[in-house]
């Protein structure tokens, strides 16, 4: 199957109306009430590529005009060791990563990559702004890639203290620029940064959750693991910190469940955060909608004390129409807490019995497999999606000679605009 221009409209899951993709619209325009907009796909029954096509063997269900060189895909199979350790039976473990004997080759080793295939390849040549992104280390280092190697001019915005995350096994073109908030600073401070870099003529920003490119890259974590069981999970289990990939997932699920030939069950959302950085499990214990946001200094330092880097966002799309909340209400899901010893643990119990590392953030997801099992929270015999996040990345480093990207320039924790305005321009 070849790659053709999908077909897809817009809408905006508050209003409901119908918007043009035209200008890449993050939001909707025609009314204020906060809410994501989401792609409606022309073709209801997906049609999964060839192995060769990568990420764009979903490209049914990816809003993209066109495709870019060198994509991984999500690769699902059905778990032995893990789950003969755990007494299931039905256990399946969606891997993003690198781990070529399983047709896995994510060379940034997570699934953000999925994201910026789906993100880039949803540009078209009508696109003539620098493209910004704001991350805490792991999107960064996927959208280098994805920038660098189909040369798209590209800013990161990340903190100084994550950039040992910005590794790759070849240097990268200088269409890539990366712009730090020093020493101390958190993830939120870069996304205040790239906020003032988008104030800029000529940069754009990528949106994060609010970009239907990026949630539907997400989602082929949940159509890879359909394919695999010929159903949609039951269960789905996933560490979170904006909690984009849950909202994929759920989005996933729902088009799963119009396609008519997996099943017609929801997928229970079983996310899962690091303690003591818990914004969303408190939130979501407290119940209602509103979500309890932290002041900067104790964010900062509860991001601190985490393994789980990746998951210490502040402010996730929590309370919006179509996001988090709503994801978690509708498959009646749960969020779990998962302790930093618990999280090495269970990683290390996954390379040991399945045979390849996971990052921190995805140990946290096997140690919420783990403590629901314990708990009786998931039958043993509940068919059971682990998503993998990200893993093999040590593998891939000891294979692979390292570069690291160096920042154009090191910003203080919130620099002015001005300051940014002159550094941009230089
Ligand atoms: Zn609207």
């Amino acid at each position: 199957m070849a790659f053709s221009k999908t077909e897809y409209k817009v809408k905006c899951l508050s209003c409901g109306g119908e918007l043009s993709d035209e200008g890449y619209p993050l939001g909707c325009p025609h009314c204020d009430k906060p809410g994501f907009i989401q792609a409606d796909y022309g073709k209801k029954q997906i049609e999964f590529g060839s192995e060769e096509m990568g990420l764009y063997r979903f490209a049914d269900w990816l809003p993209v005009k066109h495709t870019l060189e060198g994509s991984g895909a999500p690769i699902t199979y059905k778990s032995e060791a893990l789950a003969k350790e755990l007494g299931l039976t039905d256990l399946w473990i969606t891997f993003n990563g690198w781990w070529p004997e399983k047709g896995a080759r994510m060379k940034t080793g997570a699934f953000k990559e999925c994201e910026a295939y789906a993100v880039c390849g949803r540009m078209g040549d009508d696109w003539k702004d620098t493209l910004v992104v704001a991350s805490a280390g792991n999107t960064a280092r996927a959208f280098a890639r994805v920038c660098s190697d189909n040369n798209i001019p590209l800013v990161l915005c990340v903190p100084e203290d994550n950039i040992d995350a910005l590794w790759f096994d070849k240097p990268l073109n200088d269409c890539v620029k990366l712009y730090c908030t020093e020493s101390g600073s958190d993830y939120f401070d870069a996304i205040a940064l790239s906020g003032k870099v988008c104030a800029l003529d000529g940069f754009a920003p990528e949106g994060g959750a609010k970009n239907i490119a990026r949630r539907d890259g997400m989602a082929t974590t949940v159509l890879s693991c359909a394919e695999a069981m010929q159903a949609i999970p039951e269960y789905y289990f996933q560490a979170v910190g904006s909690g984009t990939g849950a909202i994929a997932a759920w989005e996933a699920m729902n088009r799963l469940i119009e396609d008519g030939r997996f099943g017609s069950n929801k997928m229970k959302l079983l996310v899962s955060q690091n303690t003591p950085f818990l914004p969303i499990y408190d939130s979501w214990k407290r119940g209602g909608r509103d979500f309890i946001e932290l002041d900067g200094d104790t964010a900062r330092e509860q991001a601190e004390a985490v393994v789980g880097k990746v998951l210490t966002n502040r402010k996730p799309p929590y309370s919006l129409t179509g996001g988090l909340y709503d994801a978690l209400v509708d498959t009646e899901g749960d969020v779990i807490a998962v302790s930093n010893e618990e999280a090495s643990q269970a990683g290390a119990l996954f390379k040991e019995l399945e045979g390849n590392d996971v990052s921190p953030a995805a140990s946290v997801a096997v140690a919420s497999l783990i403590q629901a099992v314990e708990a009786g929270t998931v039958p043993k015999d509940g068919r059971i999606m682990l998503n993998i996040t990200g893993g093999g990345m040590e593998r891939f480093m000891s294979e692979h000679e390292m570069f690291f990207l160096q920042p154009t320039h090191v910003f203080s924790k919130e620099p002015s605009q001005e300051e940014v305005a002159e550094v941009l321009k230089a």
